[in-house]
């Protein structure tokens, strides 16, 4: 299996540490040809305009649509705000997820946050909550179509959602030691590469 980094800005180095970990061959990807060999993608954390504006700058917008029409995809923070269909403000996007996000709604740098979540779709993850750390995170305002909630906040708001084969969280998983959202990441991956 080798699954993609999104590697123009952000925390792509700790995932890729983790997926080593975990046994995974991993490429970073910076170039449409980069993602010729692989069977997933994350897109990390960073600063949306920026990956967005190097994402243009490096003819990989049309690539990436392309590939998550049949390869599963991840967005973490500014990940989720690159692949949501209505961000409210005009900077490149992936236009993939059926979902309506706000951009650092939870507030500056100093606001970020450690809290301990609800994950659905783990078989222990209602006992065992995930802590997830949120950073300038961008809030869920409206989930549409065929995407899914996937984790909340114990004041039930959506910070995690699916539709299909894509992802996305809006929070950082790479930054704490449970690799448990790699894991359900490279579940889905090996199911759809079967298919
Ligand atoms: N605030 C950033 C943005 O709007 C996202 C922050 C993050 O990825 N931690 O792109």
């Amino acid at each position: 299996m080798n699954i993609g980094v999104l590697a123009l800005q952000g925390a792509f180095i700790e995932h890729i540490a983790i997926l080593t970990k975990l046994g995974v061959k991993t490429i970073q990807v910076r170039l449409p040809k980069h993602l010729e060999r692989l069977d997933g993608l994350i897109i990390p954390g960073g600063e949306s305009t920026t990956i967005g504006k190097l994402a243009y700058f490096s003819g990989l917008m049309e690539p990436l649509k392309n590939f998550a029409l049949n390869k599963p995809v991840w967005g973490v923070c500014a990940g989720m705000i690159f692949m949501a269909k209505n961000i409210g403000s005009d900077q490149p996007t992936l236009n993939l997820m059926d979902i309506v996000v706000e951009r650092n709604a939870f507030g500056r740098q100093i606001d970020s946050f450690v809290s301990d979540i609800h994950v659905s779709v783990f078989s222990n993850g209602c006992k065992n909550p995930f802590k997830a750390v949120f950073i300038r995170a961008p809030r869920l305002i409206e989930i549409k179509g065929d995407a899914r909630i996937i984790a909340m906040l114990p004041n039930g708001e959506p910070v995690a959602v699916r539709e299909g084969i894509w992802m996305a969280t809006s929070f950082h998983p790479e930054l704490t030691a449970d690799n448990r959202f790699h894991e359900f990441f490279l579940e889905t991956v090996l199911i759809t590469s079967k298919k």
